[in-house]
């Protein structure tokens, strides 16, 4: 491709980006969004196939040449947080913004489609990119692999951009890239009565102090040390008055953790250890797990593939650092394996914040890098 023809898809992709930007939408609301992604993959001639989401647009680009099917996503949602950039194209819709940037992800894997679909002739296989709805809520990765989008697909492959590194920097690692996210709730049921006279009772607010001290434990002598979990309780309420003893205490919290062994183990821990701390004082405990996110966990077999498709195009991989938030991209993870990068997007805040921006030149940078891994994966993969 030659620099001028570089240059004009940049200006499209900033067009788009700053299109998407004006007009953002919030989780499973993205129906301008979704129209507007399809009427540019139908100008650039690219085929959408149907899905039963609504705000889901699904790309397919088939290559010339027989081969698998893998899958490139970007989410297309925003937040509710007024936007405080002061720029041009800042948010028309108050109380909604593109603050984790997902405007730039669709952008940007619009390029990869474009990019792909010149090349086809050499593509050998089917690119499917799922512009996937309702990221933050943790809910489009579910229902578009419940719509059967992943049925034939082999790999997937997604990205977060990443306001700290610089632009033509790619952040890697294999294994956990980002934290699992699950709440529970706990109640310790007792027996109420006179604050005097607690012989006569079973107070659960006594028995949630040692459950709550227990659960601490877990961490520091269940996990391995080579491993990493926090288990936060983020209230607790009990009570309603200074003389009498409640029947009831109940507790709400969360587990993050970074590795899908000790997600599944934590749950059970903390079960067993409400319920026989209630027990041992004639109480009893209901413990009930609500899981929300799994652990963002790059295939180490695709880390070659990865890093081949950054050095074909002289972008800087660095080691990724994890991140303590969550994704739903770990969803698909769950079904298919798949590999999850950062995109520096060199920016000064970081996501979900009211001045959150980027530099643009990097929707260049993850297009040309996802349609690249896409020829390079399928070359590789007959
Ligand atoms: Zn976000
Ligand atoms: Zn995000």
């Amino acid at each position: 491709m030659d620099g001028h023809q570089e240059c004009s898809l940049l200006e499209r992709l900033i067009e788009y980006r700053r299109e998407l930007h004006e007009h953002p939408e919030l989780s499973f609301k993205e129906y301008e969004t979704a129209e507007r992604i399809r009427a540019w993959l139908k100008e650039a001639g690219i085929p959408v196939v149907d899905s039963e989401i609504e705000t889901a647009v699904i790309a397919e680009i088939t290559g010339n040449q027989e081969g698998p099917t893998i899958a490139l996503r970007a989410d297309i949602d925003a937040l509710p947080i007024n936007e405080e950039t002061g720029l041009p194209f800042a948010s028309k819709r108050e109380g909604v913004m593109h603050a984790c940037g997902h405007d730039f992800h669709t952008a940007a894997m619009i390029g990869a489609a474009i990019l792909l679909h010149a090349k086809k002739d050499k593509l050998k296989g089917k690119v499917l990119i799922l512009f996937q709805p309702a990221e933050e809520i943790a809910q489009g990765a579910v229902a578009l692999e419940k719509a059967g989008v992943l049925q034939d697909v082999e790999a997937i492959f997604g990205m977060h951009n990443k306001p700290d590194l610089p632009v033509g920097t790619i952040g890697v690692r294999e294994g956990s890239l980002m934290a699992s996210v699950d709440r529970f709730e706990l109640d310790v049921y007792g027996i109420g009565g006179h604050a005097g006279i607690p012989d006569n009772t079973i107070d659960p607010i006594v028995v949630a102090g040692q459950i709550i001290v227990a659960l601490q434990s877990i961490v520091s002598r269940n996990i391995s040390s080579f491993h990493n979990a926090v288990i936060s309780i983020t209230q607790i309420h009990g009570g309603n008055t200074w003389n009498v003893i409640p029947g009831k205490v109940t507790m709400e919290g969360t587990v993050r953790t970074f590795q899908n062994e000790a997600r599944e183990l934590i749950p059970q821990l903390m079960k067993r250890t409400a319920e026989g701390i209630a027990a041992g004082f004639a109480a009893r405990a209901d413990f009930r797990w609500h899981p929300y996110l799994p652990v963002v966990n790059n295939d180490a077999r695709f880390t070659e593939v990865i890093k081949e498709a950054a050095q074909n195009l002289d972008y800087t991989f660095v080691e990724a650092e994890q991140s303590p938030a969550g994704e739903d991209f770990a969803f698909y993870q769950t079904k298919i394996p798949g590999f999850f990068v950062w995109i520096g997007v060199g920016g000064e805040f970081d996501w979900h914040h009211p001045r959150y921006d980027l530099n643009e030149e990097a929707l260049e940078v993850a297009a040309n890098y996802f349609a690249e891994l896409a020829m390079v994966y399928l070359e590789n993969h007959e």
